[in-house]
């Protein structure tokens, strides 16, 4: 059972430490989000959500889409053929970093977790057209999330895409060096859709309850990834799913987690519960601020640590 009061405690502390970060404002459309929302959900495996603060809010998944695209990938291909075109290895770069593409394996990105990963990732998802391959995340969200309506937050999208050159050099980058193959633009294109589905706290937990529970969905029974892949997303999640703040964040909090430029952390507490967290207003290495204080809290209250 959760203490409610003193969930309430600590909402109202976290959402103090708001003041000291800012939006993202590289995605204009991001900008405009008031900074001082704070919500979460937790969803225990096998009993009832609890959300508090500001967890009904929408927001874009942005960087947390990424953890689904691998594993779509995986799905897919295979971890082999997904491997062959990107790394296991943490950066200690920015997420649209583009000094060790060039500098260690020429081509290869690190991780799935960075952009130039991700956008390689998105390459790979079947599909017969860009559209059929963005459709194909969408569906995997919505079954994860237990909501068929979830859609993509069209004015996000569009504002991402006006503004993306950072991503769109990488991109090219990517294909001079055949490591992305096919048209630049439409993976580009579903990136960028990708990361804008638009979700809530409640969403975000049920997503990761089910990774917390190796793939299963406790209600229906059925395995919806293989738990070899949930396995994969959560050593990507621990080692760098936090920016260059996942060693830090592992040793503060301890759980396998991912993070987005709009302020939303996927959390899993693996065999326990999953946690969906909002908090827009970001620190100097883009996390949400609230966020990561309110999970530090929770995570000594409650023992989360994996480690
Ligand atoms: N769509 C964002 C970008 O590519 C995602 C970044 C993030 O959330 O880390 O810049």
């Amino acid at each position: 059972m959760i203490d409610t009061d003193r969930m309430h405690e600590w909402m109202q502390e976290s959402r103090s430490c708001c003041g000291s970060g800012r939006t993202a404002d590289y995605i204009p459309e991001l900008a405009k989000v008031p900074p001082d929302l704070l919500g979460i959900c937790i969803h225990p495996i096998g009993s009832r959500p609890a959300g508090f603060g500001d967890c009904g809010i929408p927001f874009t998944l942005q960087s947390i889409s990424k953890v689904f695209t691998l594993i779509l990938a995986l799905m897919d291909r295979g971890e082999e053929e997904v491997f062959r075109k990107v790394g296991m290895e943490p950066t200690g770069d920015n997420f649209n970093s583009m000094v060790k593409l060039e500098l260690v394996e020429p081509g290869k990105p690190f991780n799935p977790m960075i952009n130039a990963g991700a956008i390689t990732i998105t390459s790979l998802i079947a599909g017969g057209t860009a559209n059929e391959r963005f459709e194909r995340v969408l569906r995997l969200i919505r079954t994860l999330a237990g909501d068929d309506s979830i859609g993509c937050n069209e004015a996000v999208y569009r504002s991402e895409a006006a503004t993306a050159d950072r991503n769109r050099s990488l991109a090219y980058f990517l294909k001079h060096n055949k490591v992305l193959e096919g048209d630049v633009e439409s993976h580009l294109d579903v990136y960028f859709k990708h990361c804008s589905i638009e979700v809530n706290c409640g969403h975000v937990a049920r997503m990761a309850m089910i990774l917390a529970n190796q793939g299963r969905d406790p209600e229906s029974g059925g395995q919806l990834i293989p738990a070899r892949y949930v396995q994969i997303a959560k050593v990507f999640m621990t080692t760098c799913g936090m920016y260059n703040a996942s060693g830090e964040f592992a040793i503060k909090v301890g759980i396998p987690a991912k993070s987005g430029v709009s302020g939303g952390i996927l959390g899993v507490v693996p065999g326990r519960m999953g946690i969906g967290v909002f908090g827009p207003a970001l620190d100097e290495k883009g996390n949400s601020v609230a966020g990561v204080h309110l999970l530090e809290k929770l995570s000594q209250a409650w023992e989360l640590s994996i480690f």
